[in-house]
């Protein structure tokens, strides 16, 4: 969805809408959308500026970097962005680094999908976890630990008693 900047009225835009993404498109490849993703979107022209302000929902299948099981993610992010002319971009080296995060549009052209896309990205999580105290997996039975599926007595191993075992295994 292109939205030309020269065509955004006075009061603005309001975009209300859903966007089907793939998970191609997205940094956590693994995952799968459950629904699609819906934008709600207030675009304004301030001066030559536009800004893109918004909310954005999903809801996803990630897997989990611990357990590596498929879990339900919810996102719900809000998102403030302002869009600067491209001819601004020109002098982006005289700019203070402060200024590097700026955004730009280019041929008095925004792209919405990309936009959504971006913000939908940034949402994830870094590393996917279904949640906060997934204890993974076993290591040595290869179980779901979590579900007490497995029997191997797996201790939290004390460091003074590990520098004991190895000195007792290097001296046998
Ligand atoms: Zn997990
Ligand atoms: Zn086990």
């Amino acid at each position: 969805m292109v939205i030309d900047v020269n065509e955004i009225p006075k009061e603005g835009l309001h975009i209300d809408q859903d966007f089907d993404f793939v998970s191609l498109d997205l940094v956590e490849e693994d995952a799968v959308f459950l629904e699609p993703t819906h934008a709600m979107v207030d675009v304004r022209k301030i001066g030559a500026d536009v800004q893109v302000k918004g909310r954005i929902t999903a809801r996803l299948s990630f897997i989990c970097s611990r357990c590596l099981r498929p879990f339900e993610y919810s996102v719900d992010s809000s998102f403030d962005l302002v869009y600067l002319p491209e001819e601004l971009d020109e002098i982006k080296e005289e700019l203070e680094e402060e200024d590097l995060d700026k955004f730009f549009y280019y041929h008095q052209q925004l792209n919405l999908r990309d936009i959504i896309l971006e913000q939908l990205n940034l949402s994830f999580p870094l590393r996917p976890l279904c949640s906060e105290d997934c204890e993974g997996i076993c290591p040595v039975c290869g179980e779901i630990i979590q579900e007490g599926q497995c029997s191997c007595e797996v201790k939290e191993s004390d460091p003074r008693l590990e520098k004991l075992k190895i000195f007792l295994r290097d001296k046998s």
